[in-house]
């Protein structure tokens, strides 16, 4: 198993086709085949920023107190960044979507998480209240949202403007300036807000951290970041620790290794190297917190809760490629900072897939984060054996990015 793990992740390194890990069409090698044919691609069963905002007040009211909006800040275009709390548990749980614009499950998924634990009267649903505190952050991201894009909304001379420390400076690599047939980034610019995070939760931006590079953190420059970062501290200080972190991402179209089955959703909870984050290596004043151990447990919860779902497609799971190294995600920065992360990245973003499969995907992503919800009220998930993580299968990325 070992030989083939570590061979999949060279494909990876080679191939960068999606996800986390890059843009999916920024150096795509048949982009002119893919836009004649993604033409027709609807993506009206996503909502909008204006649909998130009417949703959450009818889910706050419904609830009748239960579920908690606040809006925790704005994007660079003024939009609304919110957060909706629900539960009293001491353990907290913060569950961030669509910080991609173009990745889109996410929200529908947390919105009806908020729907049922806000109104649902069942000993399930009050074990869950009671022993856990969820905040959910979707929609991250709303300029990007309304764009249908990657990146968000800000220019360059916008950052230099908040920071004028910076005037001069290169901008951030993370800095889209390209223009393709899906986005304009050259006449409406943005950064790539999953590289601005920094697991120094009170870094100020400094010219001599500019451009950055991949792995290197990034500088709580975009206004989505900050707000992700306020929160995230908040809760820290009201909680003592974030317990539990989990990004909701779209990738490309994969196939499971060894079975060739099609992935619906990879998992992962590996950020930044586990040797980096000792005494000595570059995350060493990190290492007494960094919890990879719970990062494999949640994982793993989620992963056994859609196996659960039988022989079908919600049980067609992956592991993400491994080996990664992004402190600058919000995943990488706040694993350092000691909470259980997991990424997961469902199958085809909004270019290349629509809105195809969107009530299965919607599901596959609530019942694992279910699995993590109920593995963390329960206290079940500390139990689970590590060894268990590399027991999920990888993903087969040495193919084309395709439908
Ligand atoms: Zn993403």
């Amino acid at each position: 198993m070992r030989s083939k793990k570590k061979i999949a992740m060279l494909c990876s390194t080679v191939l960068l086709s999606a996800g986390l890990i890059s843009p999916t069409f920024a150096d795509s090698p048949n982009k002119g085949a893919q836009a004649s044919e993604n033409k027709n691609y609807s993506t009206s069963a996503f909502i909008s920023h204006d649909e998130l905002s009417r949703s959450l007040e009818q889910i706050e009211k419904t609830s009748k107190g239960t579920v908690e909006v606040e809006v925790a800040g704005h994007s660079n275009q003024g939009r609304e960044i919110y957060t909706a709390t629900v539960g009293t548990g001491d353990k907290v749980l913060l569950l961030q979507s669509e910080i991609h614009g173009n990745e889109k499950t996410g929200t529908r998924a947390l919105l009806n998480i908020l729907k049922h634990l806000g109104s649902n009267n069942s000993p399930e649903a009050e074990y869950i209240r009671e022993n856990v505190t969820i905040v959910a952050m979707p929609m991250i991201n709303p300029d990007a949202t309304e764009l249908n894009r990657r990146g968000n909304d800000l220019s360059w001379s916008e950052v230099e403007e908040a920071f004028p420390q910076l005037n001069g400076v290169t901008p951030s690599w993370n800095y889209y300036t390209y223009q393709n047939e899906y986005w304009d980034y050259a006449s409406n610019p943005g950064f790539d807000v999953n590289r601005d995070f920094n697991p120094n939760l009170d870094y100020m931006p400094q010219p001599e951290d500019f451009p950055g590079k991949s792995e290197k953190p990034g500088w709580y420059i975009t206004p989505e970041a900050q707000t992700v970062r306020d929160v995230y501290k908040d809760l820290k200080e009201q909680f003592g620790t974030v317990d539990v972190f989990v990004d909701l991402h779209h990738q490309g179209v994969y196939q499971i290794e060894g079975s060739g089955e099609p992935v619906t959703l990879s998992l992962s909870g590996q950020f930044v190297p586990d040797s980096e984050a000792t005494e000595g290596g570059k995350y060493a004043e990190y290492a007494d917190q960094y919890n990879i151990d719970l990062s494999k447990q949640l994982s793993v919860a989620a992963y056994d809760a859609l196996q659960e779902m039988g022989n079908s497609p919600f049980a067609n799971i992956s592991l993400y490629p491994q080996e990664l190294d992004l402190p600058g995600t919000a995943l990488g920065a706040f694993a350092l900072n000691g909470s259980g992360t997991v990424l997961f990245e469902v199958t085809g973003q909004t270019q290349s897939y629509g809105q195809k499969r969107i009530g299965q995907l919607v599901k596959a992503v609530e019942t694992g984060l279910y699995g993590i919800i109920n593995g963390v009220a329960s206290d079940g998930v500390y139990e689970i054996n590590t060894d268990r993580y590399d027991d999920i299968p990888l993903t087969d990325r040495s193919q084309q990015y395709g439908h």
